[in-house]
């Protein structure tokens, strides 16, 4: 490095030539062109005069007599290119020895005798590329000036640490990050530092480590230097990224937890359940064990939510967990799958009589603890499932666990039964066997549609249909949607299902339109259905299909399965309504009614459960019914009665003012092809 700036060329020429007449020939030449010229007639004279400086450009006689080798000089100067370009002259028979220098840093070579002209443009060739070199090194030069500020103004450590461990080098922010282990440049870098350089000479390649310092985080890295006995360790500031990190991994631990868990009383859910159930299954079948599954229910938890409020219920339900785990082994899974049941597993028994045991002591000790906590005579049902002896499989155990709770609850609740003394292994079988007819069934598309007329009650003419599903089996014979679709809900066919039953409709309602029949149609939907993801893509694809106005469907959601108030579902509701297509609440008034929420759902029909059509007879009766119409007339909603049986029941529910009416008394749900003769004819008149 010369350190100037910017490179000049030097102005003095060296003349090197033994031949006192030509060198002084030369010398005119030149210095007639405007340079300051010396002349030399020995290499000794030649090093003397370069040894002065200033010189930019030598022309130098390969062959120097006595006086040595022109090429010796040039191994001198080809160091210092670009600063003295060298120039090599020869005579003819020296050509190839001229060439040659070329390689070895000559910068040019002019033969003899030469012109004035040859001369000039050989020299101004020479400094031209002289010239461009020189700039290209200031260039260079510029670069490593800025590159060697880098380690010291920058704002993290940059250590210059010696092979042997020794700190030559520290910046600001290096000396910083060294004082944690009280060491400073001259001393030996500490032992984590220092390993982490032997690793990385070793290998040959950079590494990192993480070193925390004074809260802070740094990874550190090492770059070996090419052929020099020190590295260079870079920090790099990383706590905002550590800290980052941090929270995301707690983030993603709670929101593993939440899958997991239920929301009320933290107790493990239906999945985390499953998957404890298979290891309890697998080790069991190391060690030739038994695991109980049992389903735990409390009696009469809808009247004691009934009677004392949700809050209430919630809390019975919390404490009722707390208790069962405080009750449970270790070893034990209580989990909660839903609504007031839970499930226990107890895994490691010898057999039947050991898992009754388990159960009445846990339920007598719960039980117990729980009237002392809330006051309240609390009693539990357990239905026990055993594994391997009632089943192998994990879901078969689930469901046999059910069915052993359902028998406790009609042997009159506050017990515990076993699968194998529950008398339900009939009704069980009977169960699977269903099950499996309603898969091949499903899968083979023979689910069908029956449809059931609505009448518009101020015009006493049809004004639509509601689409039910009905499955005829060969051995089963008519099965009732009341059976077989909580059942497809169960075993995640119903959106399968549901789709059919939409693909039928709607094709049927085409056909209708087109033989003059407009007719509005409604669909039961599931909400399991409903939130499918592709749910609504699939009915637009039916509605483009058929060419059907959206405003003509009517989706039926039923109010027993309670929304959960979800973000999701709400905007799921909107989608429909934006689509033009109406949406009812079947079973109004039966389930826990969402009133409240009513006017905030894009609803337009009530359904009005046909219990309070049952009800008409009394006066209590017709005033519930009374007060449901004059409800949804306010809030804007169509009321519908469905379940009217009599004349008289229809007429009352037409003064009351109920805009459509559905039941036996018009008509039954039947298959479409009486449909078209039925909707042609008269209905039945409401006098
Ligand atoms: P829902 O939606 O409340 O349907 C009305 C039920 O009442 C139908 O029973 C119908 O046959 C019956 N019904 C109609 N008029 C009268 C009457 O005057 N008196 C009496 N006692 N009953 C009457 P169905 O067809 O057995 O359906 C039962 C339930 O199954 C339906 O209740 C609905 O919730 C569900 N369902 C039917 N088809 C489907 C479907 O395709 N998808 C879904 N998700 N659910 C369906
Ligand atoms: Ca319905
Ligand atoms: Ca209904």
């Amino acid at each position: 490095m010369t350190g100037q700036h910017p490179a000049t060329i030097q102005s003095r020429v060296l003349i090197v030539e033994d031949n006192e007449d030509l060198g002084n020939l030369l010398k005119d030449m030149l210095e007639g062109a405007g340079h300051r010229v010396c002349l030399a007639e020995t290499l000794e004279a030649a090093r003397q005069q370069l040894a002065q400086g200033g010189f930019g450009l030598a022309v130098v006689d390969i062959r120097l007599g006595v006086g040595g080798s022109g090429i010796e000089l040039l191994h001198d100067l080809a160091p210092r290119a670009p600063d003295v370009a060298v120039v090599m002259m020869t005579g003819e028979t020296t050509i190839q020895t001229a060439v040659d220098c070329l390689r070895d840093g000559a910068f040019d070579y002019l033969v003899k005798p030469f012109r004035m002209e040859e001369l000039r443009s050989v020299l101004a060739r020479a400094q031209q590329r002289q010239r461009k070199l020189l700039a290209e090194r200031d260039r260079i030069e510029d670069q490593l000036r800025v590159l060697g500020r880098f380690p010291s103004e920058n704002p993290g450590p940059v250590l210059r640490v010696a092979r042997s461990g020794l700190i030559l080098y520290a910046n600001q922010a290096g000396r910083l990050f060294l004082e944690q282990w009280a060491v400073d440049v001259g001393q030996t870098a500490p032992d984590s530092l220092v390993r982490l350089i032997e690793e990385v000479l070793g290998q040959g390649r950079t590494g990192d480590i993480e070193v925390e310092a004074d809260e802070r985080v740094f990874s550190v890295a090492v770059t070996p230097i090419k052929d020099a006995d020190y590295v260079y360790l870079y920090g790099h500031d990383i706590t905002r990224l550590k800290e980052t990190e941090r929270e995301l991994v707690t983030l993603k631990d709670q929101a593993q937890h939440m899958a997991l868990h239920d929301g009320l009383t933290g107790l493990p859910n239906r999945m985390l359940l499953e998957d404890r159930l298979n290891q309890a299954i697998a080790h069991a079948v190391r060690h030739r064990q038994k695991v109980a599954v049992v389903f735990v229910d409390l009696d009469n938890f809808k009247q004691i939510n009934d009677r004392h409020g949700h809050r209430f219920g919630d809390r019975i339900l919390a404490t009722v967990a707390q208790c069962l785990q405080s009750e449970a082994r270790r070893t034990d899974t209580v989990a909660r799958c839903g609504g007031d049941e839970m499930v226990l597993l107890l895994p490691e028994l010898d057999g039947p009589q050991q898992a009754l045991t388990a159960c009445e002591r846990i339920k007598h000790a719960a039980q117990t603890q729980l009237s002392a906590q809330t006051g309240v005579a609390v009693t539990l049902s357990m239905g026990v499932a055993l594994f391997p002896d009632d089943a192998t499989q994990p879901e078969t155990l689930l469901q046999m666990a059910d069915a052993a709770l359902y028998a406790a609850k009609l042997r009159g609740r506050d017990d515990v039964v076993l699968f194998s003394d529950s008398g339900a292994i009939k009704a069980f079988e009977d169960r699977t066997r269903i099950r499996a007819l309603l898969g091949r069934a499903v899968a083979e598309r023979s689910i069908q549609v029956h449809y059931q007329p609505i009448l518009d009650a101020a015009t006493g003419r049809w004004a639509g249909v509601e689409a039910l599903a009905r499955w005829h089996d060969a051995t089963l014979g008519l099965v009732e949607p009341g059976t077989f679709i909580p059942l497809a809900e169960e075993m995640g066919l119903i959106s399968e299902l549901g789709g059919q039953v939409l693909e039928t409709a709607l094709r049927q309602l085409a056909e209708w339109d087109q033989a003059g029949l407009p007719l509005t149609l409604s669909l039961n939907v599931s909400l399991r259905q409903l939130f499918k993801p592709d749910f609504l893509t699939h009915l637009q694809a039916l509605i483009g299909q058929f060419q059907i106005d959206p405003a003509r469907l009517i989706v039926e959601l039923t109010e027993s399965q309670p929304l959960l108030g979800l973000e999701s579902e709400a905007q799921r509701l909107e989608e429909l309504a934006a689509c033009g297509i109406q949406l009812s609440i079947d079973d109004f008034g039966r389930g826990h009614s969402s009133l409240s929420s009513l006017h905030q759902m894009p609803v337009h029909e009530l359904k009005i459960d046909m219990q309070f059509v049952r009800n008409l007879r009394s006066e209590k009766g017709r005033h519930m019914a009374r007060a449901i119409v004059d409800m949804a007339r306010a809030l804007g909603l169509r009321t519908v009665a469905e379940g009217v049986e009599t004349v008289e029941e229809a007429s009352v529910l037409r003064r009351m003012g109920a805009d459509r009416l559905q039941g036996y008394y018009f008509a039954r749900p039947m298959p479409a092809a009486e449909v078209g003769v039925r909707l042609r004819s008269q209905p039945p008149v409401i006098s």
